[in-house]
């Protein structure tokens, strides 16, 4: 490895772990550990109107069971904590990002009410348009605020009009990049979305501030969930227009973790039913008001845990079955994560605990 590997965990704070969270979690940790790297714990809370009050330090605890204990961070109540976002938008760190790929020409203001923008959707569909997107497409069908002059956007600047900060995709160019579990990605720009970075609220969204951070914090490699995929081609482009090509990570999207018969992803519910471990705090689920009470009572041990998630997507290419943690270190490779979905088997489950 030519670079210092430093990874993250990055959740958002809108409720408990699940299981697909603590894996991307390990295998992050093991990752970073393999390679006398870095673990970084990152809470993305730039949207304010998700969060969920106890799910970061539910994170912080679940984490903390499973053994992974980050390397650095910068905390809540002066205590060694997480990054968190909302603190470091305070230290001004996004904005002059968005800004800057404003002069540059790689991004523009706008100001589109939610009427507007519910307007022109409508308009697309009448047109047959099936996904109305916000880019130059619909530029070129409508007035949307990408065809504002200087002047007008001085003007309503002025004016003190809210307005947010879009991304300008460029037109006809194929974004790629080679995913360590996926191979080569490819993508016509075309297809994307002109997305918000900077919002009206004054927080920068999920894509900005994750890319700004990954960047500010020197990270290596970017490890998580499939459903980030979709995402990614954004992110390689925000490296490239803010002139970051050198340190872009490399990415690895992790399958997903399917229910016991495959059909489908594995729900929260789903986890509960199937005597899914959690963790050791009391958790109220916001919206039913029901109260999970712990681990202790479905009695996992955390060793069990981390085997039953270290095999869930990895297989170790040995006939070993338990592994302890610094094993998992030394023998853990992304060579070996598979592409496909990974089948969450309760029998197993309960298997490698009784093994404790
Ligand atoms: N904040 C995102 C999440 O909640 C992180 C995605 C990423 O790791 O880039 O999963």
């Amino acid at each position: 490895m030519d670079r210092k590997v430093r990874v993250r965990f990055a959740p958002s704070p809108t409720g408990p772990l699940h299981m697909g969270g603590v894996r991307t979690a390990l295998y992050n940790y093991l990752f970073a550990k393999k390679h006398n790297g870095d673990f970084l714990l990152r809470i993305e809370d730039t949207d304010q109107t998700r969060l969920v009050p106890g799910a970061e330090e539910f994170i912080v605890e679940s984490l903390k069971w499973c053994g992974l204990v980050p390397d650095e961070g910068h905390g809540f109540g002066g205590d060694f904590g997480p990054y968190k976002q909302s603190e470091r938008k305070e230290q001004d760190i996004y904005r002059k990002y968005a800004e800057q790929l404003i002069e540059t020409g790689h991004a523009y203001y706008a100001f589109d009410t939610p009427e507007e923008l519910d307007q022109m959707r409508e308009n697309l569909k009448a047109a047959g348009v099936a996904a109305p997107q916000y880019n130059h497409i619909t530029r070129t069908t409508m007035k949307n605020s990408i065809s504002l002059s200087s002047e007008e956007v001085e003007k309503r600047l002025a004016n003190g009009d809210p307005y947010v900060i879009r991304i300008r995709i460029p037109r006809n160019e194929e974004i790629k990049f080679k995913d360590m579990i996926r191979g080569w990605v490819m993508v016509q720009s075309t297809n994307l979305d002109d997305k918000v970075l900077y919002k009206s609220d004054g927080m920068p969204t999920y894509h900005l501030a994750n890319i700004v951070d990954d960047y500010l914090m020197n990270i290596s490699h970017v490890i998580r969930g499939e459903e980030w995929l979709p995402s990614a081609p954004l992110h390689v482009l925000l490296y490239q227009v803010l002139g970051w090509e050198d340190k872009m990570p490399q990415f690895a999207h992790l399958p997903l973790i399917l229910k016991p018969d495959g059909n489908g992803k594995l729900s929260k519910r789903d986890g509960d039913r199937l005597g899914f471990p959690v963790f050791p705090i009391e958790w109220k689920d916001p919206e039913t008001g029901e109260i999970s009470s712990g681990y202790r009572e479905k009695g996992y041990f955390p060793e069990a845990f981390v085997n039953i998630l270290a095999f869930l997507g990895w297989n170790p290419g040995t006939s070993q079955e338990l592994f302890s943690m610094e094993e998992l270190i030394e023998t853990f490779t992304i060579e070996r994560v598979g592409k496909a979905g990974a089948k969450y088997d309760p029998d197993k489950a309960r298997w490698f605990n009784q093994q404790y």
